[in-house]
């Protein structure tokens, strides 16, 4: 019975199985690996753990009715079975306690039986003293390593080769230090196809072939012996061919005579291949290709390197899966780590977007907001220049604006010559960036004045605000650069912002200079105006003064002469002694009467004799105030007028004529106090002002309505039932005559009178 065949091999495999079980339990990740063998259909025999065969105790004997209550003999002898251990039967046989138990059928495979099946002799199984369960592709290692367990037990054969087995233990030791030890696909592939030529007996060429992405065709991607050439491929057609049902049903197909045999369809030509062995590289569900084996000769290969062969292809599998899960993460992480950095260089465009954004509506000088800009520009791009060009539209020309960078002396040796093609016309016609790799060679910008620019390559992006062409934005770099979409969407962002701000300060600008000029030229009219408007008073005034003045002036010397006349008759009436006393006082009265006109006559000639220069003394105002205050003490006491002078101790002298003067003070101080019938104030003040000293006559009274101001200095002009409406216009004239200006500003309640003067010449010599 091989059953009982399987445990003398095993005893006869000692030294393998010793080996090999423990191998089993770390690559499952287990503590133990147990071998468990049938002696008959319902006796189970332990024969070997992690620690060895158990040769030299009794053997241990486990019942079928051992098993873990979740399996049955059938689900063994089925199924490879990966369960928890129920608690109850957790406790069997060594004493350990063990949690987790997985169990894989061990399938002898007689020499005389074609095909993949075979006789179930018993199981292995892997336990955990830990309570989680195995994972799928710990349960494909250990049905993997059931095989290779049969292969090692069920030998029965007189002639085992046992150098094959030491062949086959070195190999996958060498596959398993390769999967772990190296991340080279095409390395841990070459070693298995190398490794399935050395191990199987007769093959003359072992080729891995891998599924393609579109999944139609099988890629060789090893080959023993040769250079790999990956352009080596199959035509697969599902199901069809021997490779078509490996890959189909995921078995392993071993065809003896591939001239007998329906299922191999050939390539066409002579066909040197006769035996053909091919097993499905595959993982879980995934079938990802084929390992094969051929030979010149007919019925090379054995049921036993049938099953070799598809362990080698499971471990094709695990080292594609390696290779796939190892980018998957490589490409993971890769991913993360540009992401990472785009949204870095994005937060930094944010902020910088926003800088350019917010600096638009501060800063209020435009120059440094340019180089501002420019800065920014070069920092987003990590540039090694950064350059603002303005474009004027009517002559077609670029001028450099704003350079974030000086190279050298304080000119920026890279103005465009006339006729010469800017990169600024560039990107402005075509109205999108334009990115230039390597500047000596660009049909984007003349020649000469690439041979100038400070850069080897440039990104242009053009400055447009509403349809307005403002001017561009250049980044220089010292290296040829390219960029990448990302970066040029930014800067087309930025570029828009920017040429808003541009077109903004612009529009400021150009207010500014027209509320400017505006302003300038309502000032100079108005100015203008008043000018005139004073002037032509003064003129009319003067007009009227001077006319005024020669009438009053002939009129008194008419009624001069006249006057005299009568003079000298009352005199010569007062000698008659036969007066009657009535006639003597009548007399007298006329005489005084006479007299008061010959003097009023005499003030008038005065007053309109023009003055000469050299009449003019130096005078002290201030006394002449006092002598005004004192002359009219009484008559303001006795009109109930308070009068209030306010000296400036350190006025300067004048240059005039005293008497003249204190006439002007003197006629504005009786208005004054004309003015307030029922009382006031007057009140008068000095003060030095530049070279002018101003007097101003100030009084409480009912002021003078608007309509009638321009009309006070005229003469003849008074409001009084006894007015003569002089008093005013000979003070005009006096003012004038000393170079002075009079000048008046009234509302009820309080009327100014102001006068200002020259101070006199402290240096007569001069
Ligand atoms: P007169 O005093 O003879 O009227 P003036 O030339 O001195 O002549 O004054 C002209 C007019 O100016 C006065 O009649 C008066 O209506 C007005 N006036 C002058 N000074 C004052 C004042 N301080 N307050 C109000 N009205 C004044």
């Amino acid at each position: 019975m091989p059953s009982s065949n399987a445990i003398e091999g095993a005893l006869q495999a000692a030294d393998e199985l010793s080996k090999i079980l423990p191998r089993i339990a770390r690559s499952v990740g287990a503590n133990d690996t147990r071998l468990f063998l049938l002696r008959d259909a319902e006796t189970l025999v332990l024969v070997a753990d992690s620690n060895g065969v158990i040769e030299n105790q009794p053997r241990l004997t486990a019942s079928v009715r051992d098993l873990p209550a979740e399996f049955t003999i059938e689900d063994v002898r089925a199924h490879a079975l990966n369960v928890p251990i129920q608690a109850a039967n957790g406790k069997r046989n060594s004493g350990v306690n063990f949690k987790t138990s997985m169990l894989a059928p061990l399938l002898s495979f007689d020499s005389r039986m074609a095909g993949p099946s075979g006789i179930k002799i018993g199981y292995l199984e892997a336990v955990r003293e830990t309570p989680d369960t195995f994972n799928e592709h710990d349960l494909e290692l250990l049905e993997v390593s059931a095989g290779w367990v049969a292969h090692t037990v069920g030998r029965v054969d007189a002639d085992a080769d046992d150098n094959r087995r030491l062949k086959e233990s070195a190999a996958m030791a060498a596959i398993s230090r390769a999967l772990s030890g190296t991340l080279d696909l095409d390395e841990v592939l070459q070693l298995i196809v190398d490794l399935a030529g050395d191990i199987i007996p007769q093959v003359e060429q072992a080729v891995i072939h891998l599924l393609s992405e579109d999944g139609r065709q099988l890629q060789a991607a090893a080959v023993t012996g040769q250079v790999k050439n990956r352009s080596t491929g199959i035509g697969l057609r599902p199901g069809e061919g021997i490779a078509g049902l490996v890959m189909k049903e995921g078995i392993t197909l071993n065809v003896g005579d591939t001239r007998r045999d329906p299922r191999f369809i050939s390539a066409g030509g002579e066909l040197k291949m006769r035996s053909l062995l091919v097993a499905p590289v595959q993982s879980r569900q995934d079938r990802l290709g084929t390992i094969s084996v051929q030979s010149g000769s007919p019925n090379a290969f054995s049921p036993e390197d049938g099953r070799l062969l598809s362990t080698l292809g499971l471990q094709a599998a695990l080292a594609l899966e390696n290779a796939r899960l190892y980018d998957a993460q490589r490409i993971a992480r890769e991913q993360a780590e540009h992401q990472a950095a785009e949204l870095a260089a994005n937060a930094n465009f944010l902020s910088i977007l926003n800088e350019i954004t917010r600096a638009g509506m501060a800063q209020p000088n435009s120059e440094s907001l340019l180089e501002m800009l420019a800065n920014r520009l070069g920092e987003l791009y990590n540039g090694d220049g950064a350059y603002l060009t303005r474009w004027d539209p009517e002559t077609r020309t670029a001028s450099l604006v704003a350079a974030n960078f000086v190279p050298s002396g304080d000119s920026i040796p890279i103005k465009p010559q006339a006729g010469e093609r800017t990169l600024t016309e560039s990107v402005l016609d075509k109205g999108h960036p334009i990115a230039v790799p390597d500047v000596s060679d660009s049909p984007y910008l003349n020649k000469s004045l690439a041979s100038r620019f400070p850069a080897k390559s440039l990104l242009g992006l053009p400055l447009i605000a509403n349809d307005v062409q403002v001017g561009a934005a250049l980044i220089g770099f010292n290296v040829e650069r390219h960029f990448s979409e990302l970066e040029i969407a930014q800067g087309e962002v930025a570029a828009r912002q920017i040429a808003l701000t541009i077109s903004n300060i612009d529009l400021l600008e150009a207010e500014r200079s027209a509320r400017l000029d505006a302003e300038r030229l309502r000032d100079e009219l108005s100015g203008a105006l008043e000018n005139e408007q004073t002037v032509r008073a003064r003129l009319v005034q003067a007009e009227k003064l001077s006319s005024m003045g020669k009438m009053v002036a002939s009129v008194a010397h008419e009624l001069n002469n006249p006057l005299q006349g009568i003079q000298n008759v009352l005199y010569l009436v007062g000698q008659d002694a036969n007066l009657s006393d009535q006639s003597r006082e009548d007399l007298n009265v006329m005489t005084a009467e006479a007299d008061r006109m010959a003097d009023l006559i005499n003030r008038l000639r005065e007053t309109y004799r023009p003055v000469r220069a050299s009449q003019f003394s130096a005078e002290n105002l201030n006394l002449i105030l006092l002598d005004v205050q004192k002359l009219t003490a009484t008559y303001c006491r006795h009109q109930g007028v308070q009068f209030e002078f306010t000296p400036d101790p350190r006025l300067p002298h004048i240059a005039g004529i005293f008497d003249q003067i204190k006439q002007v003070i003197l006629n504005l101080a009786l208005n004054a106090v004309d003015a307030m019938p029922e009382g006031g104030r007057l009140m008068i003040e000095t003060q030095a002002v530049a070279d002018h000293v101003r007097i101003s006559v100030i009084d409480s009274g009912p002021g003078i309505p608007q309509e009638d101001i321009p009309h006070v200095f005229d003469p003849f002009f008074t409001t009084k039932e006894k007015g003569t409406g002089l008093g005013l216009s000979i003070t005009y004239d006096i003012v004038k005559q000393h170079l002075g200006e009079i000048t008046v500003r009234s509302k009820p309640g309080q009327t100014v009178f102001e006068i200002e003067l020259p101070i006199a010449n402290p240096n007569p010599n001069e």
